[in-house]
């Protein structure tokens, strides 16, 4: 009987994509879905690409598992939750010691911590792998972010770097750490993603707005841009979406758009873990409120009728400074982010190498940019500092942070919403600033719940002679 390199349970679009690029590759691979129909469907798609020879069609579980070959990778891509668990419990009777299970969706990485731990003590290994690229990259080249049992990595690893996205020649599939790592970095890439689509949509408002000009018009300068810093699949793909015209108005698609984004969730577990980590990522998390904000399009209609419409003429900026202002506030963004991965690297020990993952976004993924090859690069050389006291980034940020402030003034004068450019420099400023204000903060929090300050040469936990406010 021929047995499979690899399984697969999950034939939707990720799955049957990402089954599809397994068997270009070379490696035999069994499939399962849940509904049998599905199987039939990906088998003639199979066949339309000459594949078929490289799948084993299973409808029955048990046959599917046998028909892979030991020690097993499995590959689940089903919805991500509660399916995930069920498929963990169907398949658990038929798995035997050293077989492991990858699982490749969109997963909590507390889950995947969970789901790992919970099966390490029955002898099966659990790998957590964050997949990027959407449909497109699981077909042809994802980034693949692996987190989980290091043996059963080395299992799967010749098949997970063979699909990956290339970036001169170096696979963008990684090893990452134990547990959930793999799951929160993928979760930290998505946070970055939302920065990265938020700064660029509100470059596109002041534009739009502010500068008068037509999509077209905007199109052109992102394709401009794309030949430069800026280069990246986000900068690209925006050039596209606003160059599209409607075919039956012929207008630009971009217009007819409903300006309500919607969200799944993996934004809103960044900004979470970094704020249960204390550590700030107030780009992300703007991003994050300008979707909620936006989704709330009738509260919006009623609030521009109290206020009107925004009053204020032309915006004082030029492309240039756009263009400098987007890498000054993606600089910030991208420092929050892997501050972010460095600290629950800490926390749990994960030894996470940001140098690798800056590597591993280079291609395949969303946010994938010729800057992610500047960071990797900066990375490789010393300790995992925040990218802000980062010599290469110092250079650009000294550039380019003039630009930013430039535009978020012009956004707060000219009534544009730049929630996430105006976070990004803000944050710049206090992170920059030696002398803060938290001393007075300390002192009201000394005033009314008497938890201390310190005064330098004098001490710790000290406390003020406060006059009572009792009647005031
Ligand atoms: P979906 O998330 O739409 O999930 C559909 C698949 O899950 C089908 O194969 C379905 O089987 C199976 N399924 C659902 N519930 C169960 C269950 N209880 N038991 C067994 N199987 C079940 O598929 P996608 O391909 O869109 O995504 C797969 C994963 O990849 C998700 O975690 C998603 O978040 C993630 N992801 C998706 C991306 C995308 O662009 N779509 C990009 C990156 C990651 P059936 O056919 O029987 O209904």
């Amino acid at each position: 009987m021929t047995t499979a390199d690899i399984g697969l349970i999950g034939l939707a679009v990720m799955g049957s994509n990402l089954a599809l690029n397994i068997a270009e590759k070379g490696y035999t691979i069994a499939v399962n879905n849940r509904s049998p129909a599905r199987i039939d469907e990906f088998v003639t798609m199979a066949k339309e690409q000459g594949l078929a020879g490289k799948v084993i069609p299973k409808a029955d579980l048990a046959e599917f598992v046998q028909a892979v070959s030991r020690p097993r990778s499995i590959i689940i891509m089903v919805k991500a939750g509660a399916p995930v668990d069920a498929m963990i419990e169907q398949l658990l009777p038929h798995l035997e010691q050293g077989d492991a299970i990858i699982e490749c969706g969109n997963s909590l990485f507390t889950d995947t911590q969970r789901r790992f731990d919970y099966l390490k003590p029955k002898g099966i290994g659990y790998l957590g792998a964050g997949v990027s690229g959407g449909e497109e990259g699981a077909r042809h080249g994802p980034s693949i972010m692996v987190g989980g049992s290091k043996e059963q990595w080395h299992n799967a690893e010749d098949v997970l770097t063979a699909i990956a996205a290339k970036f001169n020649g170096e696979s963008c599939c990684a090893y990452l750490g134990e547990g959930g790592a793999g799951h929160f970095v993928k979760t930290i890439h998505n946070g970055i993603e939302y920065g990265d689509m938020q700064m660029i949509a509100e470059v596109y408002g002041v534009m739009r707005d502010g500068l008068g000009m037509a999509p077209q018009a905007c199109a052109d300068v992102f394709k401009e841009w794309n030949r430069g810093p800026l280069n990246s699949y986000l900068i690209e793909i925006t050039g596209h979406v606003l160059a599209a015209i409607d075919e039956p108005t012929g207008k630009p698609l971009v217009e007819l758009i409903l300006d309500k984004a919607g969200q799944k969730g993996t934004g809103v577990w960044s900004a979470i873990a970094a704020q249960q980590m204390g550590v700030p990522a107030t780009a992300i998390e703007g991003a994050v409120a300008a979707r909620s904000i936006s989704s709330r399009k009738d509260e919006r209609i009623a609030a521009e009728k109290i206020y009107g419409k925004r009053s204020a003429g032309k915006a004082d900026v030029t492309l240039a400074d756009l263009e400098q202002a987007l890498l000054a506030g993606k600089i910030v963004s991208y420092a929050q982010g892997f501050a972010v991965i460095a600290k629950a690297s800490d926390e749990n020990g994960w030894k996470l190498p940001l140098s690798t993952i800056a590597k591993i976004w280079r291609a395949g993924c969303i946010i994938r940019s010729r800057f992610l090859d500047q960071m990797a690069a900066a990375y490789a050389k010393g300790d995992n500092a925040n990218l802000l006291i980062v010599p290469d980034f110092v250079t650009l940020m000294k550039e380019n942070h003039g630009a930013l402030r430039k535009v978020v003034a012009a956004g707060a004068v000219g009534e544009f919403p730049l929630i996430c450019l105006s976070a990004a420099l803000s944050y710049f400023d206090s992170y920059r600033q030696a002398q803060g204000t938290a001393n007075l903060i300390q002192g009201q929090r000394d005033f009314f719940g008497a938890h201390g300050f310190e005064i330098e040469g004098r001490g710790k936990d000290l406390h003020g002679e406060w006059p009572s406010t009792l009647g005031n």
